[in-house]
């Protein structure tokens, strides 16, 4: 992965980044593309989170299977833009974007520091035994324990 002599991730807000540098900012790590649980019964419900990962996930690259077209083949997909960023606190709490937009850091397994995308499997969808969505699949099944 490319190295960056500056370390734009601490120095530079969200709103200053280069495209480039969005994209990298992104850990990879996949929790964003699991599924979540709602009870639309109750007002303010907790999201909760299943180890099901959307259908367009490709769990052997860890990674969207077609990022570019993403929200042509998932339409519920949501493209993260600081437009958006007031709506950030969906995002799993290690997320650099969520991080970063409350001027955090990131952690030390980010792949900007450590330099290898390896280094956030630990801490990665695949870390949580995750299962594809299919049609018929119950989502309740794979509910993760708090
Ligand atoms: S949770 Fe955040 S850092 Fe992880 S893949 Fe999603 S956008 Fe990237
Ligand atoms: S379309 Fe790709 S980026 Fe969007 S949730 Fe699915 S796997 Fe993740």
């Amino acid at each position: 992965m490319k190295k960056y002599t500056n370390p734009f991730w601490e120095t530079k807000q969200l709103n200053e980044l280069t495209n480039e540098e969005w994209e990298a900012l992104c850990d990879g790590c996949g929790l964003c593309c699991l599924h979540k649980l709602q009870d639309e019964d109750v007002e303010d419900a907790p999201a909760l989170m299943t180890r099901v990962v959307c259908r367009c996930y490709d769990l052997q690259a860890l990674g969207c299977s077609d990022y570019p077209n993403r929200q042509k083949i998932v339409p519920e997909c949501t493209a993260l833009s600081i437009k958006r960023a007031s709506e950030f606190e969906w995002l799993p709490q290690t997320c650099a974007y969520r991080l970063r937009h409350h001027n955090l850091p990131l952690p030390q397994w980010h792949p900007l520091i450590t330099g290898t995308r390896e280094s956030v499997q630990p801490y990665s969808v695949r870390a949580l035994n995750p299962v594809l969505e299919t049609e018929t699949i119950d989502f309740e099944d794979y509910l993760i324990p708090n």
